[in-house]
């Protein structure tokens, strides 16, 4: 990489954020495409105001938004995605005049994902397993998409109805017709639909691997699609999916495809096919 004295900066804010994939697929992308742009990780421990401020400041093109600050780095846009401000969750700045525009590319991640594995979510029952910032993506990714019905469940099932709530109003505004159902997540015995679209969100199976959320063999033979957002390949849930007969997928292509789209937005391009399936070699060799 070389960098000189016009080399363009972009990044991540996060606390904590060392852990990161990101400056693998932002740098590789630069690198072959030829871009004089590096990638690099802001562990921000102070207020995200001032960080955002001195970012701008600083001329940095965009930046992507990470835990714990996707929803308190609102109030420092100047302007935001309509989708995202449904969300309430931002992940990607995109630099403008006046400031930086906040998106959701989690969602839009998860979306081109799930598409790109010839998924169509129009007409089905999906399933959410959890009820935290990656659900609340996956959940409004499944409306915008049509599913017929919407089920999420939680341990906390105050925070599924937050989610419904909002969703509601998305679809009153929108002209959808998804009915939306919460329930405890041990409850899961009450959906009585087969042919299920499951998206697994909770934080099991991310350090404990050999943890699922729902254990019951019974649940799993009614599940078409298993998608995992966590991004490993060897989660309890991924293993109970395939046992069952089903397809399962894991969050590799959602976290890809969320930083190739901020990717897009901070270039106002579109990442070539062939340096896609590079970005996903990069990330699936470590
Ligand atoms: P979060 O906001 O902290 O939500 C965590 C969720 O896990 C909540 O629903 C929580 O339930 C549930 N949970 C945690 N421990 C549990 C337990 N012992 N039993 C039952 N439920 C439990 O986290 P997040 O940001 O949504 O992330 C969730 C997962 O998605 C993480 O593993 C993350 O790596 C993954 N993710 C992947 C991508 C990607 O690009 N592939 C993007 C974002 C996130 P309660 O509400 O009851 O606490």
């Amino acid at each position: 990489m070389k960098i000189d004295g016009n080399t363009r900066v972009i990044g991540i804010i996060g606390n904590p954020v060392r852990h990161t994939k990101s400056p693998r697929i932002h740098n590789y992308i630069s690198e072959k495409l030829d871009i004089n742009m590096v990638y690099v990780p802001f562990e921000v421990t102070g207020d995200i105001k001032t960080a955002v401020k001195g970012a701008f400041e600083l001329g940095i093109v965009g930046m992507n938004i990470t835990v714990p600050y996707k929803t308190d780095v609102i109030e420092s846009l100047s302007d935001i995605d309509p989708i995202a401000e449904r969300i309430g969750a931002v992940n990607t700045l995109v630099r403008t005049k006046e400031g930086y525009k906040g998106y959701n590319t989690d969602m839009l991640g998860l979306e081109r994902a799930v598409l790109s594995e010839g998924i169509n979510l129009n007409g089905e029952t999906a399933v959410l397993l959890g009820a935290g910032g990656a659900a609340r993506a996956a959940a409004f990714m499944c409306v915008r998409n049509k599913v017929k019905k919407l089920y999420i469940l939680n341990r906390t099932v105050s925070k599924a109805e937050d989610i419904a709530a909002d969703l509601n109003k998305y679809i009153v505004s929108e002209g959808l017709f998804t009915k939306v159902i919460t329930l405890p997540i041990d409850e899961y015995n009450s959906i009585k639909e087969d042919e299920l679209i499951v998206f697994q969100c909770t934080k099991i199976g991310l350090a404990d691997t050999d943890k699922a959320v729902i254990n019951d063999t019974a649940f799993y033979d009614k599940v078409k699609y298993g998608v995992d957002l966590i991004y490993r390949d060897d989660t309890e849930f991924i293993n109970l999916v395939r046992k069952s007969g089903a397809k399962a997928y894991n969050g590799l292509k959602m976290l890809m495809y969320q930083g190739i789209i901020a990717y897009e937005l901070w270039n106002e391009l579109s990442v070539p096919e062939k340096i896609v399936q590079g970005v996903k070699e990069v990330l699936e060799n470590g």
